[in-house]
């Protein structure tokens, strides 16, 4: 691979091309040494990697900033790198498309919660600071998405498609409900 190509990424994931293959790594692995790291070589070995953390524990929070390392996916095409990064982070690509179209549908957290049981809705409206504790918690400090439910702006960085987030996750709920409940 061609170390001169163009890096793109998202997430904690980047890539080059090279004659339309594209190398896909943690981005901390960008450097590293091809040797040093292990090929995978279909999207199911790829779906069991990222659900797990290094410590071998279960992801719940596929844009949680704790992708492991240690490996590269050679993707044949354009299409193959979509579904690369369809099984490491689902929905990401489409969301960042229709962002680029003018369609991308943002539900803010009290539409959002609306959707949740009118004993929690009671709950969120009278729970003080649950969902502002959440979302620092969780959407800032663990999540890489950048939320834009919470009407967090997306900063733009060259190379790196715009990682977003169109509505509390059923994680932010959980937090925010034991907070409540705490
Ligand atoms: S709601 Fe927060 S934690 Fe959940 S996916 Fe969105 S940004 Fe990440």
């Amino acid at each position: 691979m061609n170390r001169d190509s163009q890096q793109e990424g998202i997430g904690q994931i980047a890539w080059r091309s090279d004659g339309g293959v594209y190398e896909i790594r943690h981005e901390e692995d960008m450097n590293v040494s091809v040797k040093k790291l292990r090929e995978i070589k279909n999207l199911l070995k790829l779906e069991e990697l990222v659900r797990r953390n290094e410590e071998g524990n279960y992801r719940p929070l596929r844009g949680e900033k704790n992708l492991v390392q240690g490996w590269f996916y050679s993707a044949k095409s354009a299409l193959e790198l979509r579904e690369v990064l369809e099984v490491i982070y689902p929905g990401a690509m489409g969301n960042w498309s229709a962002q680029q179209k003018g369609e991308l549908r943002v539900l803010g957290w009290k539409e959002a919660a609306k959707k949740q049981t009118g004993r929690v809705q009671a709950l969120i409206e009278g729970g003080g600071k649950a969902v502002e504790v959440a979302k620092k918690e969780l959407c800032i400090t663990r999540c890489g998405k950048t939320p834009l439910w919470a009407e967090k702006s997306v900063v733009a960085k060259v190379g790196k498609v715009p990682f977003l987030c169109v509505e509390p996750c059923p994680l932010f709920w959980e937090k925010a409900k034991n907070l409540l409940n705490s």
